[in-house]
């Protein structure tokens, strides 16, 4: 067997702690060598205040995952790179498009594996959907994906300044699922964002999108939702309805019914120990182009300020 892959993890905030340290501990394929945060998270790894102190001084490692908020994700993964590091991006993979595309030529050019991760694509019932729905005819697809901002990302500044996405934050996990399990691509035809007056990020949006067969396909974001959560997609086919619920993990409605258990961290973690052991990359933009054109297109309205 392999040896691990020594990994530093920057950036050890909510989804550090919660998920990507866990996931390591868990996995044979990684040992956690060292951590990057502005703040000493108090771990009992060697901590770094940034990236460059880590790769000047610091024990020597293979990879890092980024957990920063995007806005200054570039920087870091460039920096990695140029290092011969094997660099993992958490979801959204950059602030820009541009910025993701130099990124894996740059890996390319350096021998090195970048993996853009959407870790609701490693959902239990996101694969089974795809299967089900590969061969059917799609009549209607809506997706509604409401939660509460106030759970999820409490008094998080980035999340709501330029670049941070606002509710497309959790939007695109909804598009990074659509994109993985409905059969033909499709693009955005109408977008409303509603903008508390407070705020450049939006937290509300409705969107409406198509493909090359007209399918209509409705988007409904909102982060204003208290008490229960929704994270449900809904496609309609020839053949039935397929309901994928709770955020791609169970799926109803067509002859099997899947649910399973929130394993999405440990099956990224597979992934990008296979990426980095066949000398590959993996990095599918597409949820964050329907982001920017979603910026692009959408009709700004300002709503009421939103105080944390
Ligand atoms: P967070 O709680 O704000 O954590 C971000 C961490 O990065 C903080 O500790 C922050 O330090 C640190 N940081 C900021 N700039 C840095 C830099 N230049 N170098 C090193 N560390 C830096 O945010 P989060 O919720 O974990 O989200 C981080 C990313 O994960 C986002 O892209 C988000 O979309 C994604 N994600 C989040 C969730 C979730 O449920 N929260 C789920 C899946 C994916 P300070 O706090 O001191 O600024």
């Amino acid at each position: 067997m392999a040896a691990p892959i020594r990994i530093a993890v920057a950036g050890v905030g909510k989804i550090a702690r919660d998920q990507h340290l866990p996931a390591i501990a868990a996995s044979p394929d990684f040992q956690l060598a060292a951590v990057v945060d502005l703040h000493d998270p108090q771990l009992t790894v060697p901590w770094f205040a940034t990236l460059d102190a880590l790769l000047d001084q610091g024990p020597a490692i293979d990879a890092v995952v980024l957990c920063t908020p995007p806005q200054v994700r570039y920087a870091l993964a460039a920096a990695a790179i140029s290092h011969g590091l094997h660099v993992f991006l958490e979801k959204p993979p950059g602030a820009t498009l541009a910025e993701v595309e130099l990124l894996r030529t740059a890996a390319h050019d350096r021998g090195v594996s970048l993996f853009a991760a959407w870790h609701s694509r490693f959902a239990a019932a996101v694969e089974p959907a795809r299967t089900w729905l590969a061969d059917r005819t799609i009549r209607s697809v809506h997706i509604v994906w409401r939660e509460d901002v106030r759970v999820w990302h409490p008094g998080q500044a980035w999340i709501w300044q330029a670049g941070g996405l606002g509710v497309f934050d959790p939007g695109i996990n909804a598009l990074s699922i659509a994109t993985a399990i409905l059969p033909q691509p499709f693009f955005l035809t109408r977008a409303t964002l509603l903008v508390p007056a407070n705020r450049a990020a939006p937290i509300a949006a409705d969107l409406a999108f198509t493909d090359s067969r007209q399918t209509a396909i409705t988007m409904d974001l909102d982060w204003r939702q208290t008490g229960p959560q929704t994270w449900d997609i809904v496609v309609e086919t020839d053949a039935g309805r397929l309901e994928l619920t709770h955020g791609g993990r169970v799926m109803t409605g067509s002859d099997e019914a899947q649910r399973g258990t929130d394993g999405e961290y440990a099956g990224l973690y597979r992934r990008f120990a296979t990426l980095v052991h066949t000398h590959a990359s993996d990095v599918d933009i597409t949820p964050l182009r329907h982001v920017a054109d979603a910026f692009l297109l959408g009709q700004r309205t300002r709503v009421d300020a939103f105080v944390d």
